[in-house]
C-alpha cells in the first residue's frame, strides 16, 4: 500500500492547503486537458466522442481556453458548429449544452473531462479509505485541512464497512475543530478592541472554510 503512487500522492497532498481529494482530482483534470491539448485532440475516436457530446462542459471549455488551447478548440468546436449549420439547414432541432447550474448530471457525464474527473475521484477515495488504516497516514491526514464536505460525504458512503470509517470521522473531526478555532480567532480579531494583536495563519482561514464548504477552486 505504502509503495503505490496513489498512496504517495495522497500522503504528500496532506501537507498542502485544502481538501486532498479536490486537489488531486483538479491535478488529474489538468493533466487530462493537457493531454487532450497536445495529443488527444487529433485522435479520431476522441474527436467523434466530443462531437457527440457537443463539446466539453462550460467549466472545462473555459479551462482549456485559459490553457491556450485555441487551435485545438477551433478544430473540435468547428465540428459542432458545422453539425449545427447542417441541422438548421435541414430544419431540424438544434441541441446545445446547458450551462453552469442548469447542467444536469447527464450533461456533465457526457463531457470527457468530467468523466475523467469522476473516475479519478472514485480512485482516490478508494485509496484514502485503505490509507487511513496506516497509522503514519492517519496522523498526517489529521493535521491536514481534512476533506471538503462533499468529498467527506462521498468517502463516508460505506459500501464496505470497516475500521476506516471511524478513522475518517475522527480525523475529519480534528481537522474541522482546528478550522473552527481559527475562524473564531479571525472573527475576534476583526473587532476593533483586538485589532492590534499580531495576525497569524488564522487570517486566511476564511479561504480554507470556503474550500471545505464549497469544494476547492
Ligand atoms: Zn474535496
Ligand atoms: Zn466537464
Amino acid at each position: 500500500m505504502r509503495n503505490t503512487q496513489e498512496y504517495k500522492s495522497l500522503y504528500d497532498m496532506c501537507a498542502r492547503d485544502g481538501c486532498v481529494i479536490c486537489r488531486l482530482v483538479l491535478e488529474n483534470t489538468s493533466r487530462y486537458l493537457e493531454h487532450w491539448k497536445y495529443e488527444l485532440f487529433t485522435d479520431v475516436g476522441v474527436r467523434q466522442e466530443l462531437r457527440r457530446a457537443r463539446g466539453f462542459c462550460h467549466r472545462h471549455t473555459w479551462q482549456l481556453a485559459r490553457m491556450g488551447a485555441s487551435l485545438q478548440l477551433a478544430q473540435a468546436y468547428r465540428d459542432i458548429i458545422s453539425d449545427t449549420v447542417e441541422r438548421l439547414q435541414q430544419g431540424e432541432a438544434v441541441m446545445g449544452r446547458f450551462r453552469r447550474l442548469k447542467e444536469t448530471k447527464r450533461e456533465q457525464g457526457s463531457c470527457p473531462a468530467c468523466r475523467s474527473e469522476v473516475k479519478a475521484e472514485e480512485r482516490y477515495i478508494h485509496t484514502l479509505r485503505r490509507a487511513l488504516l496506516e497509522e503514519e497516514f492517519y496522523e498526517r491526514f489529521s493535521t491536514s485541512h481534512g476533506l471538503c464536505l462533499e468529498h467527506f460525504r462521498q468517502a463516508s458512503e460505506a459500501k464496505v464497512a470497516g475500521d476506516w470509517l471511524a478513522k475518517l470521522r475522527a480525523a475529519q473531526l480534528l481537522c474541522l475543530q482546528r478550522l473552527d478555532e481559527q475562524l473564531g480567532e479571525l472573527i475576534r480579531k476583526h473587532d476593533y478592541r483586538f485589532r492590534d494583536e499580531p495576525h497569524g495563519p488564522e487570517m486566511v482561514s476564511w479561504k480554507y472554510a470556503a474550500g471545505i464548504v464549497a469544494g476547492e477552486e
